[in-house]
Parts: C-alpha cells; structure tokens; sequence
C-alpha cells in the first residue's frame, strides 16, 4: 500500500527521533547534585496544565518519588525520567490524589527493569494497607505478563511492591527514614486534619537540601523541618479563587460538590501563608504546588499568589509539570529548567 506523501513524511520523522528517545535519559546527565523534579502540580480537580501530586527527588542518578498521584508514570514518561531509576517511593498520606499512580509507577519499573528488587514503598501506618491491596490489584495483570512475556524479562518475584512502613515515635515530630548514599531523608508531621498522620519529607546531600510540604496547612512543625533550606516546595490553595468555584456549584444545584469544595481550605496552605512559612524557615527559594483550584488563565495567578511576592523575599515560582530544580553538590546556584518544555 502506497500511503501519502505526508503519512511519509510522518513515518520518516518519528523513525528518525525514536533512537534519541529510546536513550533519552536526563536523570542519568544530571551532574552531582540534588535534583527536585515535579512531576505533578495539581490537585484532585481536573486541571489540564497540571497532574495530580507527585515529585521526584534525583541523586546520583537514582529517583526517589514522593506520592503517586494519577498519571505520575505518564508524566514521567514523557519528562524521559527513566522508571528503572526509581529508587523508592515515599508517601505522605493517604489521599486519593496522591496514591492513584503508584500501581502504575511500580508496574513500569518492573517492565523495564525486572532483575530490580521489588519496588520499596516507604511511609507511615496505611502504607501496608495501601500497597497490599493495589499489589492484590495487580495481581492478575501480573500473570498475565510473567505468563505473556516470560519469567526472564519480568521476574515474577519483583513484580509486587515492598511496603516499608515506620513510625515517627510519640513526643517526636520528625524521624531519619532513609540513608542512601550521601542522601539523608527526614520525615516530618504537618498539619493536614483530619488526615493523620499526614507527612512532609526532607532531603539532605552534599550541604544541599529540599523539602516536600505533601498536604499541609501553615504548620510550625514543617517550619521547623525546613530550616534553612535551599528550596521549600509547599502545596497552596486559594480561598478566594475556591469559594468562587463552590459558590458555581452551589447555584447549578450540586451541593455536594459545593460542600466539599468549601471544607477544602481547613486542610491546605494559602500562597501567602506558604511564602510566611519559607520566611520563617530561612528557605532559599519557594515553589508553589498541589495549586487548587486550576488556573486555566495566566492572569489568575496573581490573584492565587496574593501578596506572597512581598512575604518572602526569595524566588518564588508556580510549579509546573516537568519543574526541574537542580542544587549543584557542596554549593551554588539553584537552576531551573523544565524537562518536558525543553523537548
Ligand atoms: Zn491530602
Ligand atoms: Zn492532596
């Protein structure tokens, strides 16, 4: 079959760039460093700039992914961060905008890489819960692959998630759960009720460190956490800009929507509160994320932000998909790029 003259044109293009993406691997070129990738920056409201929770934490080429929330492998995929990289996920809590990808995260790291031991998931009491059921889940698409594509390519044994489960002892807010390599992880209580425990993370390498809020509102404990800190990234929400989209529920007779949407602000920081909290910690720089509601207009964001700008007087950044915060090993500079702008 003869196809036309642009159908050719297609095929030879994508012919040529599959190589590139086949090798395509940033995560293994960053140089040596602490590197923040956010994954999503979204929220459970459907948002089409932005997907639901998840970040991944890169050193020395290994990925440590905080919360999974849906789409986080496809996003992944397509800021190239390679599935058999990941290390460890981390969770935070419990919240189905946080755990919805982490099936898939773990089954395309197995498939791509399944001499890899089963995939460690470290968090807090629920954590077992959590990974015993979407391991029983996947149970049947497990076998279907073993069986389909053979025990030499996907090792039936790593197939299943490892739940690591710890608890931060009683009269502690914060406890060393990880020690890998130079890199130190710390998890934190936060504030997020009634969800409990609700936890941020900390990472340390090299004298350079980051900190993940995961679902909080102002919390001293997280302030406590991220002291002096090269980069604070902090989930946000505006009152204003939500109790408009509630207000909207309400009047087109869904109440339900409306009252959930309306609970929302107890349990999230506002952008200026998150700016007080980077303030308060000596945080280096501060990058807003877990953004309620969507911004679909670029001039929202200075209704979201508030006055935040003047409340902080480091960096301050909207996270996007794809984010790439890079903290060079022992000191300098913090860069930013996108992973997936930059394709
Ligand atoms: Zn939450
Ligand atoms: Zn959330």
């Amino acid at each position: 079959m003869s196809y036309p003259l642009r159908s050719r044109i297609s095929l030879a293009l994508v012919k040529k760039q599959l190589p590139r993406l086949m090798t395509a691997d940033p995560a293994g070129e960053l140089p040596d460093g602490l590197h923040v990738a956010i994954v999503g920056s979204g929220s459970p409201l459907p948002d089409v700039r932005r997907g639901t929770p998840c970040a991944a934490i890169i050193v020395n080429g290994k990925i440590f992914v905080v919360d999974a929330g849906e789409g986080a492998s496809e996003t992944m995929a397509r800021m190239q961060l390679a599935p058999g990289r990941i290390e460890a996920v981390l969770m935070t809590h419990f919240h189905s905008d946080h755990i919805g990808g982490l099936g898939t995260v773990n089954l395309q790291r197995w498939v791509a890489d399944g001499d890899r031991p089963a995939l460690p998931v470290i968090g807090p009491e629920g954590t077992d819960r959590l990974v015993n059921g979407l391991n029983e889940a996947y149970a049947l698409d497990r076998s279907y692959r073993v069986g389909h594509h053979g025990p030499d390519v996907v090792t039936p044994d790593n197939g299943a998630m490892d739940a690591r489960v710890f608890s931060i002892p009683e009269g502690e807010d914060s406890m060393v759960v990880l020690e890998d390599d130079g890199l130190t992880v710390t998890a934190f209580v936060v504030q997020h009720p009634p969800i409990e425990p609700a936890l941020g993370y900390r990472f340390d390498y090299k004298g350079r460190s980051a900190v993940i809020s995961g679902d909080t509102n102002y919390s001293p404990t997280l302030i406590e956490a991220a002291r002096d800190t090269d980069l604070l990234v902090h989930d946000a929400l505006s009152t204003e800009l939500l109790m408009m989209v509630s207000d909207a529920a309400r009047d087109a007779g869904l109440p339900a929507r409306s009252q959930i949407l309306a609970d929302v602000p107890d349990y999230h920081a506002t952008a200026p509160e998150a700016a007080d909290a980077a303030r308060e910690a000596g945080a280096g720089a501060l990058a807003i994320t877990h953004i309620v509601p969507p911004l679909p207009l670029k001039g929202l964001e200075a209704i979201f932000l508030g006055d935040a700008e003047e409340r902080f007087d480091g960096p301050l950044w909207l996270a996007r998909d794809g984010d790439l915060y890079s903290l060079p090993a022992g000191g300098g500079e913090l860069k930013r790029s996108n992973l997936i702008s930059r394709r």
